[in-house]
């Protein structure tokens, strides 16, 4: 599977990474949606969270403790955050790779009203 996010993992695009370990990449969003936009993307292929199996369950896991743990160390957990992963058309996914958005810096009004 190749898409901009595997291309970042490869260092083939750049970005401007905040996090990295053996199973995930974290990058700030090229378009960000709040003062603190950052994308947690696992190292795993997995292209939609469809296509998520039960024994995969923990990668999930990691993307949210990961983005826990940076609100913690970047000192806005308290203040409060919004996570979401999007998925397919309806959901408003454009890179498949599955991915968890950390919105965070200000208050970010109500959440979920169709477009
Ligand atoms: P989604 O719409 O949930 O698939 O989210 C994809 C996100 O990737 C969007 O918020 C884009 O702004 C972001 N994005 C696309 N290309 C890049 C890139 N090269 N570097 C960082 N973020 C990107």
């Amino acid at each position: 599977m190749d898409t901009i996010f595997h291309k970042i993992i490869r260092r083939e695009l750049p970005a401007d990474i905040v996090y990295e370990d053996d199973d995930i990449i974290a990058f700030r969003d090229i378009a960000p949606q709040a003062p603190v936009h950052v994308l947690f993307v696992p190292k795993t292929d997995l292209a939609t969270l469809n296509d998520l199996q039960a024994s995969q369950a923990e990668v999930v896991g990691r993307l949210a403790f990961a983005a826990a743990r940076y609100a913690k160390e970047q000192g806005f957990a308290e203040d409060g955050y919004r996570i979401v992963m999007n998925c397919n058309d309806d959901g408003g996914q454009t890179v498949f790779q599955i991915h968890l958005h950390l919105l965070a810096g200000a208050p970010l009004g109500r959440f979920g009203t169709p477009a």
